[in-house]
């Protein structure tokens, strides 16, 4: 009899419990400062001469994303395999083959999971691919670590994050060298021995992934703006000063202590610098 009596009070108890997961999309943005910036879009003043510069590049993979709840702890977010993130990986791909762009059509600017249902105030995720998932063959590895733009092959690893821009003009470049349209960032791990192809484990002495935390970021109203005027705001994007034309993350290469700082990264030891990057920002969303 009390059962009976019970049960509807049960059911009204069940139905309205909260879903035990929500969803979360984490939305990307390319900026010029407060302009729009991407593939075929004029990008003024860029650099220590201000130099206008057209995109002929922009990709960043992500990894380890959780959003930070009310005790500061790191939730991860659970990341579905889909054809722009496998293995908690995530390709943000500004790139759409438009103007100076020779890539494939197709972006990506969020990556979306799920956390427990709760509270959450804050963002953190790396910029880069964990050591597991990074020496792997681009031909076999699911998508989007299949990406050939992207793989690294003379550093056994992937590119982490890879902007290009043609500056007005070209790039000037030591006597000697052969001329390059464009002024090349690509950052990945470096100093790294082993030769996964033969089974061997990779091990870099130089990590080069950006710790990025955001202790107040609401992903339903803000994003983040990835900003290519403070990325460049000491780099003269119209000279290269020796080694890759630009800065490849080469340890030695003149141009990368400059960009580096930007980043957050000590370009030595490949560990984060005091102060963090400096070219990620949040903003609302539009
Ligand atoms: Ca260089």
């Amino acid at each position: 009899m009390l059962l009976r009596r019970l049960l509807p009070l049960l059911a009204l108890v069940a139905c309205a419990a909260p879903p035990a997961e929500q969803s979360v999309d984490v939305s990307f943005v390319l900026k010029a400062g407060d302009k729009p910036a991407g593939c075929g879009l004029e990008l003024p003043g860029l650099g220590t001469k201000g130099t206008a510069a057209h995109l002929s590049d922009a990709r960043l993979y992500l990894g380890e994303v959780a959003l930070i709840d009310a005790a500061g702890k790191r939730v991860p977010l659970s990341i579905p395999d889909g054809p722009w993130q496998s293995g908690g990986v995530a390709l943000i791909d500004f790139e759409n083959a438009a103007g100076a762009c020779r890539g494939t059509q197709a972006t990506n600017t969020r990556v979306v999971g799920t956390v427990p249902a709760g509270r959450y105030s804050g963002l953190s995720f790396t910029i880069g691919v964990p050591v597991p998932l990074n020496h792997t063959s681009h031909v076999t590895a699911p998508p989007p670590l299949d990406s050939v733009a992207m793989s690294w092959s003379w550093q056994a690893g992937r590119k982490f994050l890879k902007i290009e821009l043609d500056p007005a003009g070209g790039v000037s470049r030591p006597k000697g060298a052969r001329p390059s349209s464009s002024w090349y960032l690509h950052l990945g791990s470096t100093g790294c021995v082993g030769d996964p192809s033969h089974g061997e484990a990779v091990a870099c002495s130089r990590p080069n992934r950006i710790l990025v935390e955001f202790p107040a970021f609401d992903t339903r109203t803000q994003q983040v703006a990835v900003d290519l005027l403070p990325l460049f705001a000491a780099t003269d994007i119209t000279l290269d000063q020796g080694g890759a034309p630009g800065c490849m993350s080469g340890v030695d290469d003149a141009d990368c202590p400059a960009v580096f700082r930007q980043l957050g990264l000590d370009l030595s030891s490949g560990r984060p610098a005091d102060g963090g990057p400096k070219f990620l920002r949040v903003e609302a969303r539009p």
